[in-house]
């Protein structure tokens, strides 16, 4: 009798954001067959956000009908300076109190009985949409990840491109010189134009130099303490004229610093996706491609533009990818 082919036994991953953890089963195929979601905590350092992330991993499980342990491994998409070979992430600067290198594999591995691997948290997502989403028919892209601050992944040839582990911070190409102050300390920077946390700030100052809008007001009836996408899509929906502003720039900038990439690099497409990408969705791609256009050189054959296929899962479901792919 021939031997049973083995069922696909599922995996864990986590999308680990400044604002929200996101976990996901994922079994064959990259089906999502449980999620869970819980916010990244404010206060206690990594530590805190350890026991979110089991937390969200345990619902996650209990949501697919299965413990923890039952995973064959989970991954974990993680902001800041992640050495995978070691298990521990550094500097995670969105979120609090994170700034030694603290053993986060070893950790949730200890509290969820499997196997934990780490990686960037935006490489993994642009690896998922290249496997399972909307980069599936091409052998190059870009994943720009538009959210709290402005990520980019790179897959060319078909591979992931790291360089010497760096790579892909799009946010931080100058779109103008000695322009808006960003978080990373430099000026002209597009995440200071486009990333949440600068608009929001920006934003801040406008009113205290008198103007008015209805994003704080809109912030504090929805009873959250920061501008989320939902925030700046209700500001818009509304005409409120420094969100319309606001948004005007972050597209401008989006546009210069990934028509700058694309003159580089030449892929064949770009991905948009993120927090706010995926909220404003395929009217703000096709306002991106516009705003592109006259900066690329070659204008006569542009990137095919895609929101994201995978959206708001698309973190975790590349996180289980990576805990698939890798043995350590
Ligand atoms: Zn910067």
């Amino acid at each position: 009798m021939p031997a049973q082919k083995p069922k696909t036994t599922p995996r864990g991953g986590i999308d680990l954001g400044g604002t929200k953890i996101q976990a996901a089963v994922v079994g064959a195929r990259g089906k999502v067959v449980g999620e869970a979601r819980e916010p990244t905590p404010t206060a206690g350092g990594p530590l805190a956000v350890t026991e979110a992330v089991a937390l969200a991993m345990q619902l996650a499980t209990s949501a697919a009908g299965i413990k923890p342990d039952a995973l064959t491994a989970i991954g974990v998409g993680s902001p800041g300076n992640v050495d995978e070979r070691a298990g521990t992430v550094a500097q995670a600067r969105n979120v609090s109190g994170w700034d030694g290198a603290f053993p986060l594999a070893a950790k949730l591995s200890e509290a969820l009985g499997t196997r934990v691997v780490l990686g960037n948290d935006v490489s993994v997502a642009t690896k998922a949409e290249f496997d399972l989403g909307a980069g599936k028919p091409y052998r190059s892209l870009l994943g720009v990840f538009w959210g709290t601050g402005v990520g980019g992944g790179l897959i060319l040839d078909g591979r992931p491109w790291v360089g010497r582990a760096a790579a892909g911070e799009i946010g931080h190409m100058v779109v103008r010189i000695g322009g808006r102050l960003c978080g990373c300390g430099r000026r002209g920077c597009l995440e200071a134009y486009a990333g949440r946390a600068s608009m929001e700030a920006k934003a801040r100052r406008l009113v205290d130099q008198g103007e008015h809008t209805a994003l704080f007001e809109i912030m504090q009836k929805r009873g959250r303490t920061r501008l989320t996408s939902g925030v700046w899509e209700r500001a818009l929906q509304q005409g409120d004229k420094v969100a319309q502003r606001l948004i005007d720039q972050a597209v401008e900038a989006l546009g210069a610093g990934i028509a700058s990439a694309d003159n580089l690099l030449d892929v064949e497409a770009v991905i948009i996706g993120g927090g706010l990408g995926t909220k404003l969705g395929e009217p703000y791609v096709e306002r991106i491609r516009e705003a592109m256009m006259p900066h690329l050189f070659v204008d006569d054959r542009p990137p095919e533009l895609h929101l994201s296929t995978l959206g708001d899962l698309g973190g975790a479901i590349g996180a289980a990818l990576v805990a698939k792919t890798r043995k350590s």
